[in-house]
């Protein structure tokens, strides 16, 4: 039994943001543009250089420059974020910025520098290997959907099919027709990103166009049951994060920005974006089954009766 029961009463929590600044690359370079950002690590802050005026100077939950890796930023923000939602919160890391600035190569890397997707995978299995006994079974589901405009689409149905969110603001909302994979290893979890990935970009002749204004959503549902109990998780852009920024999850936001003096004023606006996104406020709760809710609650006053009786 536990020592103490846990809380299911929603604490505010804001959604993290962290900003992340690539380095220059060899074509900007080339072309001789100067750097305007200047990140220190150590205060969580971004400053950028104001060619006409005052520089500007930003803090966030953590900021990160070119020097960093995505295993850093991952073991430091999103770690503590994927143990949570295996702890049964609900949980969204999300990439924001221009065109360019990392957002994929945070997100999804390359098989040589694993993104925040294939390590979330890794550490979801880990979990559940570590974790494995007979009284505990796993199932683990991927979904994967695009919003172009005001379409959401199936990225692993054939011909990548429109679906309808339904439901509404009070109670949530979902999409009754998404396709959902039940997936076995990280591998496979990789591979139906892969395919999903492969569906949004197939028919698309300016993927530059398409991609600037499409969002992809990738969804992992993790339930665990337990031998005598079920302990499970249960514009369109908004309603599908409605539970990441301002409801039931831990959130983080990584905004991606460019070094570049010609980005500087998508730069300054992506960094105010997410500076106002620091102070949205989210109510997490664990998922659980009530029968799960109630036997807390008995553990809880048996822990304060015995508390009593041993005061006495
Ligand atoms: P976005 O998805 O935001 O459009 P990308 O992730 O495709 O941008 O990044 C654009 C280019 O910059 C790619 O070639 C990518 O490899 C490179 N890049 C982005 N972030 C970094 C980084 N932190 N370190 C090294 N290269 C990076």
């Amino acid at each position: 039994m536990e020592k103490s029961a846990r809380p299911r009463t929603a604490l505010n929590e804001c959604v993290k943001v962290v900003v992340r600044c690539r380095p220059l690359s060899e074509k900007e370079k080339n072309e001789g543009y100067d750097e305007v950002v200047k990140v220190w690590p150590e205060r969580g802050a971004v400053q950028v250089y104001n060619p006409k005026g005052q520089d500007k100077l930003f803090t966030y939950d953590a900021a990160y420059d070119c020097t960093a890796d995505t295993q850093t930023i991952y073991d430091e923000m999103v770690r503590p974020l994927v143990a949570s939602v295996l702890d049964g919160f609900n949980g969204c890391v999300f990439a924001y910025g221009q065109t360019g600035t990392g957002k994929t190569h945070t997100m999804e890397g390359t098989p040589d520098h694993e993104g925040v997707i294939p390590r979330t995978f890794r550490h979801i299995w880990a979990h559940i290997e570590n974790t494995a006994s007979p009284d505990v079974t796993h199932l683990v589901s991927c979904s994967y959907v695009e919003l172009y405009l005001e379409d959401v689409r199936d990225l692993l149905a054939k011909d990548c099919k429109k679906l309808t969110i339904r439901g509404q603001e009070l109670n949530g909302f979902y999409i009754p027709e998404m396709t959902s994979i039940v997936c076995k290893s990280a591998a496979e979890m990789v591979r139906v990103m892969r395919a999903g990935n492969r569906n949004r970009a197939a028919g698309r002749t300016d993927m530059n166009e398409h991609s600037s204004r499409s969002h992809a959503v990738f969804l992992v549902t993790v339930e665990t049951a337990h031998r005598a109990t079920n302990r499970i998780r249960d514009s369109k852009l908004t309603r599908i994060l409605q539970d990441s920024l301002g409801g039931n999850s831990k959130t983080i936001m990584i905004a991606n920005i460019g070094p570049a003096s010609y980005n500087y004023d998508e730069t300054i606006t992506t960094l105010r974006y997410a500076h106002r996104a620091k102070a949205i406020k989210n109510k997490p709760i664990r998922n659980e089954d009530p029968k799960d809710a109630k036997l807390r609650e008995y553990q809880a006053e048996i822990e304060r009766l015995r508390m009593l009786i041993e005061q006495r």
